[in-house]
C-alpha cells in the first residue's frame, strides 16, 4: 500500500500544499521546525485515524485557522482509493473513504502504517506502557474489534479509577464498583486473546530477523506477560475472564486501600529475551536498540501477512540515530513498501536509498 498524493490544508504548519510520493523511498529533508514530522504524522493519521504526538484532534489544527483538513489519494488492496479527514475543534472529526463515512477504527482496513521514532529505539528498556502502545497501534490497525474494545476498556478504567480515587469522600460511589470491576475483567479477557496471539506472531517474526540483524546469530525471544493468575492466554475468553475475577476477588480489598486499579489488561507487558536473558536487564545499549528494530521491522512482516501489502513504513528522524550498519540493515530491509524518512540533513541518505527527495521549508515542500 502507498500514498501517492497528498493534499494539507490548514494542517500544523501547513497552509495549503500539496506533495507526491514514490512509491518506493522518499527521504523527507530540512532544517529543524519545517514541518517533516508534521508531514508523517499526516500520514499516520490517514491509516489510524488519530496523531501519535497528542491525544487532541484540535492541535493538528494550524493555529490560525478554522480547520485541518488531509485529502489523499493512495493505492491499497488493489486499487486506488481517496481518503479525506476534516477536524473541526468542537465539531469532532470527520472520516471518508472515497466518499463514505468511516470511523477511525475502520480507516485500518484501508491503509496501514508503522511507525518508527526515537522513542522506540528504548522500547526495550522503557516502563511498559511504551510495549503495550506497540501492541494496541498493531493490533488496532488490523483488528477493527480490537480497537472498539480498547476504547471501551479505557473508558471503563478511567471510570473505575475514579471511584477508587474519590470514594473515602463519597461512599455511595461504591454501589458502582463491583459492577465496573466485572466488566474490566470481561474486556480485559478479550484484549488478552488478541495480545497474546499478536505477540506470538511477534516473535516469530523477530527471532529471524533479529538473528540476521545482530550479525552474531542472537537469539531474540518475545513474551507475553498479563495477570498473574490466567495460567493460558490462549485459552476461550469465558476461562481467561474466570480466572482474572479471580484476581479481582483476591485483590479488591487491596484496590480499595490503594485506591488504584490492580486488576486487569492495563499492566500488560512484553518480556523480551536476548540469549535467554532478560533483555531489559541485562542487554547493552546497542543490543537493545538492535532489538528494537527487529520488532519493529517485524511489526512490517505481519502486517504483510495480514493484508498481502507491506504498510507504509514511517521513520522519523531515526537514522540519524543509529551508526552506519544499523542505517544500512534497515534501509536495505526496506525492499518491497513505501516508506517515508524525515532527517534534518540528507546525510547521504537519498543517494543509498535511490529515493526521492522533498525538502521542508516553512510548510512548503520542494
Ligand atoms: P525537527 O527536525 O526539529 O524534528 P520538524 O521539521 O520535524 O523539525 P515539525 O515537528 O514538523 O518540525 O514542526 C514544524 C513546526 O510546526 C514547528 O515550529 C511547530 O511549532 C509548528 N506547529 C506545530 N503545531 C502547529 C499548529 N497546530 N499550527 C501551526 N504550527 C504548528
Ligand atoms: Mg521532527
Amino acid at each position: 500500500m502507498r500514498v501517492n498524493k497528498i493534499a494539507l490544508n490548514g494542517w500544523r504548519n501547513y497552509g495549503w500544499e500539496s506533495v507526491e510520493f514514490d512509491p518506493g523511498t522518499n527521504v523527507i529533508t530540512g532544517s529543524n521546525a519545517q514541518g517533516k514530522t508534521n508531514l508523517l504524522e499526516a500520514v499516520y493519521m490517514l491509516a489510524c485515524g488519530r496523531s501519535f504526538r497528542t491525544r487532541f484532534d484540535r492541535e493538528t489544527v494550524g493555529f490560525d485557522y478554522p480547520s485541518a483538513e488531509l485529502l489523499a489519494d493512495v493505492s491499497a488492496h488493489e486499487r486506488a482509493q481517496m481518503i479525506r479527514i476534516v477536524i473541526r475543534p468542537g465539531q469532532g472529526k470527520k472520516i471518508e473513504v472515497n466518499g463514505v463515512k468511516k470511523t477511525a477504527a475502520e480507516l485500518g482496513e484501508t491503509l496501514n502504517v508503522v511507525l518508527f521514532c526515537p522513542d522506540d529505539l528504548n522500547l526495550i528498556k522503557e516502563g511498559a506502557a511504551v510495549r503495550r502502545r506497540l501492541l494496541d497501534n498493531a493490533i488496532g490497525q488490523i483488528r477493527p474489534k480490537y480497537a472498539e474494545l480498547l476504547a471501551e476498556f479505557n473508558r471503563l478504567y478511567e471510570h473505575k479509577t475514579r471511584i477508587l480515587k474519590d470514594w473515602k469522600d463519597k461512599p455511595s460511589l461504591l454501589d458502582t464498583l463491583d459492577e465496573f470491576s466485572d466488566a474490566l475483567c470481561r474486556i480485559s479477557a478479550q484484549l488478552i486473546r488478541y495480545r497474546a496471539a499478536f505477540t506470538a506472531r511477534l516473535d516469530e517474526a523477530a527471532g529471524p530477523i533479529h538473528r540476521e540483524f545482530s550479525g552474531e546469530g542472537e537469539k531474540l525471544e518475545i513474551r507475553y506477560s498479563t495477570v498473574s493468575t490466567v495460567t493460558d492466554a490462549f485459552a476461550p475468553a469465558r476461562e481467561i475472564y474466570y480466572q482474572i475475577c479471580e484476581h479481582q476477588e483476591k485483590h479488591r480489598q487491596a484496590e480499595l486501600d490503594s485506591q488504584q486499579c490492580l486488576t486487569g489488561a492495563h499492566k500488560d507487558d512484553l518480556e523480551i529475551f536476548i540469549n535467554g536473558r532478560s533483555a531489559r536487564a541485562f542487554a547493552s545499549q546497542g543490543q537493545t536498540r538492535t532489538a528494537a528494530l527487529s520488532v519493529k521491522l517485524a511489526e512490517r512482516e505481519i502486517f504483510l501477512d495480514e493484508t498481502g501489502e507491506y504498510p507504509i513504513l514511517l521513520l522519523d528522524d531515526v537514522l540519524s540515530e543509529l551508526d552506519e550498519g544499523r542505517q544500512s540493515f534497515v534501509l536495505n530491509r526496506l525492499g518491497g513498501g513505501q516508506t517515508l524518512i524525515s532527517c534534518c540533513e540528507d546525510e547521504g541518505i537519498s543517494s543509498r536509498t535511490g529515493g526521492k527527495v522533498l525538502v521542508v521549508e516553512k510548510g512548503r515542500i520542494r
